[in-house]
């Protein structure tokens, strides 16, 4: 049951060139997530600290894991991915002891990299209505802030945490020495949508009538998520007519699914 909680991976499989729309992002990460797992000695001479933890926050699909995923790749270090949200619901009365096993095992698959996902189901505002399990998200938070605390590995460990809704976060969290490097992942602008499509039709065989500026356009307000959904739609609209090739009327069809868009070519009921 208890493996279920943690997912591991010993070499990712994500590359930066894999995301779409966040370089400066990748950026930041860089900075504070690889460089002091690849090359500590350049903060050492400087004589500064690395930032211990990291927090990315944004909406959901946007990109998050990815970057996780990525910083471990580039630096050979094992990912270690917690849902803050299953240690909470799926393992009540065990949150705390889990929080334990986790840094224990980062500390034995050295260099890892730890990734909570939806950490404010662990570090959320301490609420004061008396909900059920509040005690225990307590507890489980208190011990992963001792966890952060009590950190003194400099290189080969470090933490990265997600959240959705960062106004969510108790604020203890937050402070010096624990999430103190925040960074934010917002939805990807035309630009940022454009490279997303761009990695995800890389093996795509398309029609010469596809147009991907066009396709960009029309996908406002959607995450890298979306885009992945409106691709393997597009293409299933192909195979559906038992096409090798997808058009753009795949593309505007899928646009229009997962974009939840009225079809307005369809003509007006008599
Ligand atoms: P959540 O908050 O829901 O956990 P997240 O921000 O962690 O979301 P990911 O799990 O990284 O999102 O993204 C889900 C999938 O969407 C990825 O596996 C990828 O296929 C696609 N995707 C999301 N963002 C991007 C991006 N910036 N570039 C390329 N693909 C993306």
């Amino acid at each position: 049951v208890r493996a279920r909680v943690m997912e591991v991976i010993e070499a990712p499989n994500v590359d930066y060139a894999d995301i779409g729309g966040l370089d400066e992002e990748i950026q930041e990460i860089i900075e504070t997530v690889e460089l002091p797992l690849t090359e500590p000695e350049l903060f050492e001479s400087v004589g500064i600290e690395p930032p211990k933890g990291v927090m990315l926050y944004g909406p959901p699909g946007t990109g998050k894991t990815l970057l996780a995923k990525a910083v471990a790749r580039r630096a050979n270090a094992t990912f270690i991915r917690m849902s803050g949200s299953e240690l909470v619901h799926k393992f009540i009365g065990e949150g705390a002891q889990l929080v334990r096993d986790l840094f224990q095992m980062a500390r034995d698959k050295a260099p890892s990299i730890i990734f909570i996902d939806e950490l404010d189901a662990v570090g959320g505002r301490r609420t004061h209505d008396g909900t059920t399990g509040s005690a225990e998200v307590n507890r489980t938070m208190m011990q992963l802030l001792a966890e952060l605390d009590g950190f003194t590995d400099r290189g080969n460990v470090r933490i990265m945490a997600a959240t959705n809704r960062i106004d969510m976060l108790d604020p203890a969290i937050l402070r010096p020495g624990r999430f103190d490097r925040i960074i934010e992942v917002s939805l990807p602008d035309e630009k940022g949508r454009d490279s997303i499509f761009k990695i995800h039709t890389r093996k795509m065989t398309m029609d010469e009538d596809v147009n991907l500026e066009e396709v960009v356009k029309q996908t406002e307000g959607t995450s890298g998520a979306d885009i992945k959904a409106i691709v393997t739609e597009a293409g299933m609209f192909a195979i559906r007519r038992r096409s090798k090739s997808v058009s753009m009327e795949d593309f505007n069809k899928a646009i229009d699914k997962v974009m939840h868009k009225e079809t307005s070519t369809e003509p007006p009921a008599p």
